[in-house]
């Protein structure tokens, strides 16, 4: 047999996928002396990282789709227009999915789910400060707080339900009459209910800026950015090989971070990964014609318009689909005919449309962790909507784990084995 051929002795660790959690991983590492080698097919935040909301959601604690939704799901399925829907060729790869997902809303799993993702997002703003700095990339966040935009006094007294949920975990928020919330954002229209503020939130003025700003630091000092696809992971003279289009590339440490495809790649490792496509859309309008200064989530129904660098940005929607489908461009049309009722004198001038895929897990919490009786070889994916605003303190929790240090907050929740049958997420604390 020819030997393989192995490129990168040098590096500590070897990323594979370059959106938002594998960069701020690979930072976050760099900062701590590891030289890290990241690898992507198409290079750093191509995917759901580029275009995303841009909003850092600390409120962002209860999964999105809940035990109501669950009875809407046949309505949802008829209509390709709805804010939810499915696509009929993927239902036979998302019904076990959906069994979990239900499985997932019984109160007790609910409330663990919440206390997890609340753990998560407690410093996900405050993880990202060292990694902005480093990388001089300050003025791409800011924290002006977010608005959740109510049409109905119906809705916004299901939001204002909220606020207890919110606050007992840390989380600042208030109900705010029409005249206080048009008082922040003047662009909002005069009938509107109200709406729920959130002063701890933030926002990001461009993912992708921020996503290559990340890559070009550690290309800067001493770090690897490879573009290349990774075709397998495997143990290798008591170390880890990815084989690439790219060449092979070995360390001691190889983590799994892409996104909605990380379960091809760990397929190999006797583990269950229920993940899902749940596609999303944006629809960037450069000259929108209305100004806002922080994320405004509309409520009804659920999608964001958040303000940023090139324009203001709609996105949103749920389309479970498989990954590789052509998009659905009347998805991102339709943002527009729904944000004009909240911002009267929207225009679409020079609009452009994206989709992109949320990896999704039925808990909706990420997994983040090791591989059982496989050392060294590390995950983290599976953020669903809130992949921006976790990544910073997924890739403090997961550095935490690579340098065996003692974790700031409990792994168990985000343990991959939470699926498997028979099997107890590691117990580290
Ligand atoms: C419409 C929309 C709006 C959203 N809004 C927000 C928001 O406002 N706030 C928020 O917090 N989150 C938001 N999200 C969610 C967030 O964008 C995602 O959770 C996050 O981007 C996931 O990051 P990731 O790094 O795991 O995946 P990705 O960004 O998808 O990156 C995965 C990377 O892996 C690479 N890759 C895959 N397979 C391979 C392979 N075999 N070899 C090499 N490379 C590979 C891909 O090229 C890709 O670059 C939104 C998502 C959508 C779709």
């Amino acid at each position: 047999m020819k030997p393989l051929s192995v490129k990168n002795q040098a590096s500590d660790v070897v990323i594979i996928g370059a959106g938002i959690v594998g960069l701020t991983l690979a930072v976050r590492l760099h900062l701590e002396g590891k030289t890290v080698c990241l690898i992507d097919a198409v290079g750093p935040a191509s995917g759901a990282s580029y275009g995303n909301a841009g909003f850092l959601s600390r409120g962002s604690i209860f999964p999105p789709v809940s035990r109501s939704d669950l009875w809407r799901l046949p309505k949802y399925l008829l209509d390709p227009a709805s804010p939810l829907t499915i696509r009929p060729a993927y239902l036979p790869d998302l019904v076990p999915w959906g069994m979990r997902l239900i499985a997932a809303t019984r109160p007790k799993r609910l409330e663990q789910i919440i206390a997890a993702l609340a753990s998560l997002s407690r410093d996900a703003i405050s993880s990202y400060a060292p990694l902005l700095s480093a990388a001089a990339a300050e003025e791409l966040v800011d924290v002006r707080g977010s608005l959740i935009v109510c049409r109905t006094s119906v809705t916004l007294d299901q939001k204002t339900r909220l606020i207890p949920g919110w606050r007992e975990n840390g989380i600042a928020a208030f109900r705010i009459d029409r005249a206080k919330a048009r008082e922040l954002e003047p662009a909002l229209s005069d009938d509107i209910a109200g709406a729920i503020y959130l002063p701890d939130n933030g926002r990001c003025i461009s993912p992708g800026a921020l996503g290559r700003r990340f890559a070009a630091y550690l290309e800067a000092n001493g770090g690897r950015m490879v573009i290349a696809k990774a075709n397998s992971v495997s143990s290798y003279k008591g170390s880890w090989l990815v084989q690439t289009s790219g060449g092979n590339f070995e360390a001691p440490q190889v983590v799994v971070a892409a996104g909605r495809w990380s379960d091809e790649l760990l397929a190999p490792f006797d583990v269950t990964i229920p993940l899902a496509s749940e596609r999303g859309y944006h629809l960037m309008l450069p000259e929108a014609g209305v100004e806002l200064s922080r994320p405004c989530v509309m409520a009804e129904p659920f999608f964001a318009a958040t303000p940023m660098i090139d324009g203001l940005r709609l996105a949103g929607t749920v389309e479970f689909a498989h990954a590789n489908a052509p998009m659905n461009p009347k998805r991102a049309d339709n943002l527009f005919d729904l944000a004009r009722r909240y911002l009267p004198g929207l225009s679409r001038e020079g609009a452009t449309r994206w989709m992109g895929v949320r990896p999704s897990f039925p808990d909706a919490l990420p997994a983040i962790g090791e591989v059982s009786g496989k050392a060294g070889l590390f995950y983290s994916f599976g953020h669903q909507h809130v992949g921006l605003t976790l990544a910073a303190s997924s890739a403090k929790l997961l550095a935490e784990l690579m340098l065996n240090r003692r974790p700031g907050i409990d792994p168990a929740p985000f343990d991959l084995d939470r699926f498997s049958r028979g099997r107890q997420p590691k117990d580290i604390i």
